[in-house]
């Protein structure tokens, strides 16, 4: 298996290999010439520029953030530090509706674009746009990005609480189409949120024809993920199938104590899909859930926290009970004095949370965000937190079948050429990792913690991190859609 003896660029020796694919590790070397793994097996006698020695470590394809909201923090050579220090080597980007292009605006962004940044981060008229400035100064994890319905929406219509008219939804697939032939990878739609509520099926099975004559993914953050949601899950069903595009069901959760166990039957259903149509899900691995602050969630929730307030910046982390009751006023009145403001809800039970994760077409996603002052510590912990507590501490699945749905999985799903594998031609996106000390150390009190276990990630053949250091090179690049 020696193709190129002496002149590897890198070469990890005798590391347990977990190749993404879901079979058993094994123990043997990889070997890296550029960008590319040049070899897998025994290469004893090899030479490189860079030995590793890996004895007693992980080593596995690169994490594939499949539920980011990172279209921000990618721009202008970012670091990427809650990424690439969980071992993730590429983001999936634009979902729940939401991207920054093609967009510009010229006033606040309403809720829930505010959850990717500020006016001053919507400037991009055109898709392509927003790729040439990820080329220019790129991340240092791959960006595969999203276009999302709520973005066009707001870009084309005057008011959004209604459906998009005849010429609003010409204007939409234009766009759309536009962002898919610059490169966009799929379409997201977030019709929980008020800005796209308004819109029926059939203006998102419209804008789906597009979806499916470039070949592109489909994606929802779905219409109720509470007492309506095997309706909402039959909604996405039927307009996947009537446009054949793939479907992926966004942060699969059942909200609220009264529809606690409904996982048994969700996933019955997305089963029943599967006989027939491509449909994929993605979770995260806590019973809280985060986003803006919004009355309808909070009333599912158990426990609410604030993430931010635009009005009360002093405010993060807080109980939203304790906030009313300091202020001496209704939860109501709390909430409309913090809004603009996000929230982390405690609205699901660890017995869904477990069985969605772990149905065999379910990917992780962190469905992080970036920009909150005390945010959701899936943020920097989702990764390490399925390997260590889910999959090693509580044997939910195997750590086989752990890397495989955070690599080979979502390279399948999202159509990521040559990505998720550890095998001769890939690209050298990897991760080395200790399986018997990695763990999340972020915590709702304290959310901003490096996770522990991480040796080492290194993404188109570069290290990001190393022995446990987030390293100064930016290697990311945008992975466009492949026809
Ligand atoms: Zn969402």
């Amino acid at each position: 298996m020696i193709e190129n003896n002496g002149s590897f660029d890198i070469l990890f020796h005798r590391a347990l290999i977990i190749d993404g694919t879901g079979t058993a590790g094994r123990i043997g070397d990889v070997a890296f010439a550029g960008d590319r793994i040049a070899a897998v097996g025994d290469l004893a006698g090899a030479r490189a520029r860079q030995d590793i020695d890996a004895d007693g470590l992980v080593l596995a394809p690169g994490f594939i953030d499949v539920h980011t909201h990172d279209d921000a923090l990618a721009i202008g050579g970012s670091a990427m530090e809650p990424k690439v220090t969980q071992g993730v080597t590429t983001v999936v980007t634009g979902n729940c509706g939401i991207s920054l292009a093609p967009l510009v605006l010229h006033r606040s962004p309403p809720a829930p674009l505010d959850l990717l940044g500020g006016q001053e981060s919507y400037r991009y008229a055109r898709f392509a746009d927003y790729l040439a400035e990820l080329d220019a100064r790129p991340p240092a994890v791959n960006v595969a990005p999203m276009v999302g319905h709520t973005t066009l929406r707001v870009a084309t219509m005057d008011t959004l609480d209604r459906p998009a008219r005849p010429a609003e939804i010409k204007a939409m697939s234009r766009l759309l189409e536009e962002s898919l032939e610059a490169g966009a990878i799929g379409f997201s739609t977030g019709l929980y949120y008020p800005l796209a509520r308004a819109a029926p099926t059939e203006e998102v099975i419209e804008l789906l024809a597009v979806v499916s004559r470039l070949r592109a993914v489909y994606t929802t953050h779905m219409r109720d993920e509470e007492e309506g949601v095997e309706e909402s899950l039959r909604e996405s069903f039927d307009a996947a199938m009537r446009a054949n595009v793939p479907l992926i069901i966004s942060h699969h959760k059942c909200m609220g104590i009264e529809n606690h166990g409904r996982s048994v039957s969700t996933l019955k259903l997305i089963d029943q899909a599967r006989a027939t149509q491509t449909v994929g899900l993605d979770a995260y691995p806590y019973v809280a859930g985060s986003t803006v602050l919004m009355g309808a969630m909070v009333k599912k929730s158990s426990r609410v926290l604030i993430t931010w307030s635009k009005p009360h910046p002093e405010i993060r982390g807080e109980d939203l009970s304790d906030i009313a009751r300091k202020w001496d006023c209704s939860i109501e009145d709390a909430i409309e004095r913090l809004v603009p403001a996000g929230a982390i809800y405690f609205h699901m039970s660890e017995e869904d949370v477990r069985r969605i994760l772990g149905h065999p077409a379910t990917m992780i996603g962190s469905d992080g965000l970036p920009h909150d002052q005390h945010p959701h510590p899936r943020l920097w912990g989702t990764f390490p937190r399925v390997l260590g507590h889910y999959a090693r501490d509580l044997q939910l699945f195997s750590l086989e079948e752990a890397v495989r749905k955070m690599t080979g999985l979502p390279a399948t799903t999202f159509k990521l050429r040559d990505r998720g594998l550890i095998a001769p031609g890939g690209y050298a996106d990897v991760v080395l990792f200790d399986a018997t000390t990695i763990a999340d150390t972020a915590t709702f009190d304290v959310p901003i913690q490096q996770a522990a276990g991480i040796k080492a990630v290194f993404v188109n053949g570069r290290a990001a991190v190393l022995d446990g250091k987030v390293e100064p090179g930016r290697s990311g690049r945008v992975l466009r859609r492949v026809a």
